[in-house]
């Protein structure tokens, strides 16, 4: 197959790139770098099924060209962080909608086939769980801002299924739970890498709230490896499917977790959630996912538990710490020898 991955560089755009291409797959992958990153895909630069386009998907007439190259278009380019879109709301609402008007009515001239990623967040603020896809959504009012990134991704999921139904175009729409591993930064304020880092620094660990709230995290491997099954099968054609783990945790377990696994002097701390994220702030109360119908149709099952997630992701950062401390240090380092 060929794959266009809009958002390619981003974090599960990555391992997803990575995993088309050990399935023999041929990738390109389209990413502005506003929050993807090119460290993230420079070991793919030297595979030559796979090529890098610095672009954005709102630049219709490449995307014209990629799509026509494509078989299967994998959206994922998108405004993602609950951080970024409390404080950048436009250009999270703007991006998620136009981006996505883009690639469907291009896949819909050339009859091509797409994942949209969409998100739990859709699901909004219900605590009857777990989440079935076929459940209600349960929105805040529209002066909380974290509710305009559920409508921006809920609306490209009623956009991805009418160009299904009125143009025939094949789509999946994937709703994409907690999902974890190297390559996620903290620095749109994921839970994880966050509280990993504070805790590898030796920091107060931020637990937000009362800490009861509930996530189920899931390891990136397990649904980059779903994304793909789903593109390749066709009865996944114009449904929507969660994609995630079912191990639920309330975030304050997670912090007394990675404090103990990494043996940190850390405090946890509480804070209340209107310090973080203003006034307006709602959070939503728990996050589980049913699986049932993932599971029943390619038999999907997370391989992943949260304790080795938690254990592979703190391996990770503790490298990536050390080598952040050691490029610091070669800065510092006097030059001997002019450079002139
Ligand atoms: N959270 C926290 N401390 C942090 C970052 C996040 O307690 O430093 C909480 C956050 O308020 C939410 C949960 O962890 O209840 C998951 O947050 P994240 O932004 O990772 O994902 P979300 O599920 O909210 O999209």
């Amino acid at each position: 197959m060929r794959c266009l991955i809009t958002g390619g560089a981003g974090f599960i755009g990555s391992h997803l790139a990575e995993e088309l291409l050990r399935a023999g797959h041929a990738v390109t992958v389209i990413d502005d770098l506003s929050t993807g990153n090119l460290a993230n895909i420079a070991h793919l630069e030297s595979e030559a099924r796979f090529r890098f386009v610095l672009d954005t998907v709102l630049n219709r007439r490449l995307m014209a060209e990629l799509v026509e190259w494509a078989d299967v278009i994998f959206h994922l380019a998108a405004a993602v962080g609950v951080k970024l879109v409390v404080e950048e709301p436009i250009r999270a609402m703007e991006t998620n909608v136009r981006a996505t008007e883009v690639v469907l009515e291009m896949a819909a001239a050339r009859g091509k086939k797409v994942l949209f990623a969409s998100t739990s967040e859709v699901y909004g603020k219900t605590s009857k769980v777990p989440f079935r896809e076929d459940d209600d959504l349960v929105l805040g009012a529209t002066w909380r801002p974290r509710w305009g990134y559920a409508c921006s991704k809920a609306l490209g999921e009623f956009l991805a299924l009418a160009y299904w139904r009125t143009y025939g175009v094949p789509v999946v729409i994937v709703r994409l739970f907690n999902t974890v591993g190297p390559r996620q930064t903290n620095r749109y304020g994921m839970v994880i890498p966050t509280f990993v880092r504070q805790a590898l620094r030796g920091e107060p660990i931020t637990v937000h709230g009362d800490g009861r709230q509930t996530r189920s995290f899931c390891w990136v491997g397990d649904v980059v490896r779903a994304l793909a099954a789903l593109a390749e099968h066709p009865e996944a054609v114009g449904q929507v499917f969660n994609v995630g783990s079912d191990e639920e945790v309330r975030i304050v377990d997670v912090a007394w977790r990675i404090k103990a696994l990494t043996g940190s002097p850390s405090e946890v701390v509480f804070v209340p959630y209107d310090r973080i994220y203003g006034e307006d702030f709602e959070d939503m109360p728990r996050r589980v996912p049913d699986l049932t119908k993932i599971r029943t149709l390619i038999g999907y099952r997370p391989m992943v538990r949260l304790e080795e997630i938690l254990k592979r992701v703190i391996a990770h950062h503790r490298r990536l710490m050390e080598s952040e401390l050691r490029d610091r240090r070669e800065e510092r380092r006097p030059q001997l020898f002019s450079t002139r």
